[in-house]
């Protein structure tokens, strides 16, 4: 690592990404400098980070929060509150981690890019939702995005071997890898008995219960085709989707020569955790490490996309563009959120999100308030739709 330590910002702290950021600080405590930290509705989780790691600015989802959140930290805290609360945090280090869920992660997402700061994203939501958005504030000074999703993450490492021209023209196509989630092979007639409990059981990754369900309907695949376009700069018509059970290639380029270059290693989010943090250096843990000494079956199949609608849905709304992916992911949002509760079932996720693409109307997308104007706009069309 370099000799001065980079501060860094952990943005949705409590959660799934957050928690291996935090065990990944651990490891490597004299090369980073946690200096803010922020979370939802896990107080006592934040001020217990607050007080192993010294961090003396904490931001909470809600105002009622703050008193408690003081006192449990014990010493002069700077607490910040809602989304003004993130845009400060995300100003305030020189890494900033984007491990917010949802769409509740775009202040985040905007502010770090227009600080001029290294993005380490997870929030794949604010991208999709902000892309042209974001491309404006991308090319702030300094501002750069290394994605900690894993596939993205895989392809970020894969293009090293390009020539680094714009929209990359010795790229043929980035091959996202997909685990095909808990319901890999079942049919339709067997996804219409799927309950909350087969969902929430991943096959290859522990995450949290939104990306998980995401996981399990394919949508999370379809907003990481639009993730990979945002993100590369490369039409979604060139991002395709494989499926591979075993979750150890991450994700692959196809060159336009034919060569393939993928990157490996066992599935283990503090591997593209610590590389986005690390940037240039890698840091000697091993994480990923595979055992070629040991058998090993690695497969590929197309994935079925007539039992999972979601990425066709996807692959449409990059078509159409504008706001059509906000659209998209606040819809899913919604869409999933009711599963959790218990409102929706597994086999309705995916067609609500559809009803409420029906009624898409093209929109590009042109400032900030219009986002948020269309991110209301399509949580109020699916909340009608569960009414119904
Ligand atoms: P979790 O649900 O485990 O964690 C979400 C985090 O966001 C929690 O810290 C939560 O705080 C915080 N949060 C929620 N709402 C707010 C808010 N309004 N203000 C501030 N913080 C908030 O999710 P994951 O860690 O699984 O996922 C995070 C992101 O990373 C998602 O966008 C996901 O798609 C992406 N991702 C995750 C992967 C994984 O392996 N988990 C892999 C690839 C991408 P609290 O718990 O205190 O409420
Ligand atoms: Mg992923």
């Amino acid at each position: 690592m370099s000799f001065t330590r980079p501060s860094v910002a952990l943005l949705g702290a409590t959660g799934s990404i957050g928690t291996q950021t935090l065990e990944v600080l651990r490891l490597e405590g004299d090369s980073f400098d946690l200096v803010a930290i922020a979370g939802g509705q896990h107080v006592s989780e934040l001020a217990a980070i607050a007080r192993e790691f010294h961090v003396l600015r904490i931001g909470v989802a809600h105002e009622c929060d703050r008193e408690a959140l003081t006192d449990l930290v014990d010493v002069d805290v700077d607490v910040v509150v809602g989304p003004a609360g993130l845009t400060q945090l995300a100003q305030s280090a020189d890494i900033v981690v984007n491990a917010v869920v949802g769409f509740a992660g775009l202040p985040v997402t905007m502010a770090a890019l227009a600080a001029g700061k290294r993005l380490a994203l997870a929030n794949k939501e604010s991208l999709i939702a902000a892309a042209p958005l974001v491309a404006n504030v991308r090319s702030t000074p300094g501002a750069t995005i290394v994605p900690i999703d894993s596939e993205h993450c895989a392809i970020h490492q894969c293009l090293a071997s390009s020539a680094q021209r714009a929209g990359y023209p010795d790229v043929k196509r980035l091959l996202l890898t997909a685990s095909g989630g808990p319901f890999r092979g079942w049919s339709k007639d067997r996804l219409a008995t799927a309950t909350k409990h087969d969902a929430l059981q991943h096959p290859t990754w522990k995450m949290g219960p939104k990306i998980t369900i995401d996981s399990s309907t394919l949508m999370n695949k379809g907003l990481e085709v639009l993730e990979a376009s945002a993100l590369f700069g490369v039409g979604a018509d060139r991002v395709d989707v494989v499926v591979h059970p075993q979750s150890i290639v991450h994700s692959m380029v196809e060159y336009v020569d034919g060569s393939i270059i993928a990157q490996l290693s066992r599935p283990d989010m503090r591997l593209p955790i610590a590389y986005c943090l690390g940037l240039p250096e890698r840091f000697d843990h091993g994480w990923g490490q595979l055992d070629f000494s040991q058998s090993m079956e690695l497969s590929f199949e197309a994935p079925d996309e007539e039992a999972f609608p979601a990425l066709a849905l996807a692959y449409a709304a990059a078509r159409r563009g504008g706001a059509a992916p906000a659209w998209l992911s606040a819809a899913n949002e919604v869409a999933v959120e009711a599963f959790l509760a218990d409102q929706l079932a597994w086999l309705e996720i995916v067609p609500t999100v559809a009803a409420v693409m029906d009624q898409y109307v093209d929109d590009p997308l042109s400032s900030l308030e219009d986002l948020m104007e269309n991110d209301a706009t399509a949580r109020r069309l699916a909340h009608g739709i569960l009414q119904k």
